[in-house]
């Protein structure tokens, strides 16, 4: 049996946004004093928002000095989307302890990150915090170029989403060049592109560390229950489960929700 996570108020203090579809949410309070970052750059806390009980996940994009940071996807119909779009500064959210699952190993000389939108947050706290030469593809249908931290040793390729598909980065995985050498392999994204993903890495890039997760899924109407991924995380660590167990694990878990 996995324990709850724990909670903290908070209180939205800013409210920015970044883009047509990219909310910055500052939270902070005195409710947030006990708060911990792991210090896993693409940990994710729940969300839930005044007057629901779901939780909805969002990566921690910084917490500095008792501010938590959030960039929250504004999508076309959805339960915190609908939240965010509106003048929120000073209402009351609940937010959970994070959970963390970027772990490369510790000889990978290399990173490749792979996102939409989603993963934005989390690919810009990876780039900032882990020094490895990265190649990274962000598919963004906004003009944020200058959301991820430049560094040497950094390449980004932005890719813009296709006018017909909710997403086509597994293709674009599929036709990758992989540098050589131990490295690691970080993707986030709409589920179904990440269990193509899964099976592809399966098949053609065994013995590659990676970590594929699916932040959303498409194709659905509005959600009727978000699946939490930290108690599905706790319980796969504790039966020693791969990280590609667990995601998958999770999918399935959301599939069925
Ligand atoms: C570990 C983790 C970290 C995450 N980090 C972030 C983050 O930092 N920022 C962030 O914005 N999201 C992040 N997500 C994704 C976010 O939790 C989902 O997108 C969530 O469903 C959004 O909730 P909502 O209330 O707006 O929409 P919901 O009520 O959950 O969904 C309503 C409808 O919108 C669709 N939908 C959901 N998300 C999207 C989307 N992004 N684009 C288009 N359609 C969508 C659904 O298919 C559904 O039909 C993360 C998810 C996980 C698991």
């Amino acid at each position: 049996m996995s324990t709850p996570a724990r909670q903290y108020d908070a209180t939205v203090l800013r409210r920015e946004r970044l883009s047509a579809h990219l909310v910055r949410l500052v939270l902070g309070g005195p409710g947030l004093a006990s708060f911990a970052s792991t210090g896993i750059p693409d940990e994710w806390v729940g969300l839930v928002v005044p007057g629901q009980f779901q939780s909805r996940y969002y990566t921690v994009r910084s917490w500095s000095r008792g501010e938590l940071t959030l960039d929250v996807v504004v999508h076309d119909h959805g339960l915190v989307t609908e939240w965010a779009t509106r003048d929120i500064v000073g209402e009351t959210v609940t937010i959970t302890e994070p959970r963390g699952s970027f772990a490369p190993p510790d000889d990978a000389q290399w990173l490749v990150l792979v996102g939409d939108v989603t993963g934005l947050p989390a690919m810009a706290r990876i780039l900032e915090t882990v020094s490895l030469p990265s190649r990274v593809w962000a598919e963004v249908g906004d003009p944020l170029g200058d959301y991820l931290p430049e560094r040497a040793g950094v390449d980004v390729t932005w890719l813009a989403p296709p006018a017909d598909a909710e997403s086509a980065l597994a293709a674009v995985v599929e036709a990758m060049d992989w540098p050589a050498g131990p490295g690691y392999f970080w993707m986030a994204g709409e589920s179904g592109q990440m269990r193509a993903i899964r099976k592809h890495l399966m098949r053609e890039r065994r013995g590659t560390a990676y970590d594929v997760m699916g932040y959303w899924r498409g194709g659905a109407k509005r959600q009727p229950r978000a699946v939490d991924p930290g108690p599905i995380w706790r319980a796969g660590k504790a039966a020693g489960q791969s990280d590609e167990q667990i995601w998958a694990a999770y999918d399935a878990a959301r599939e069925s929700s």
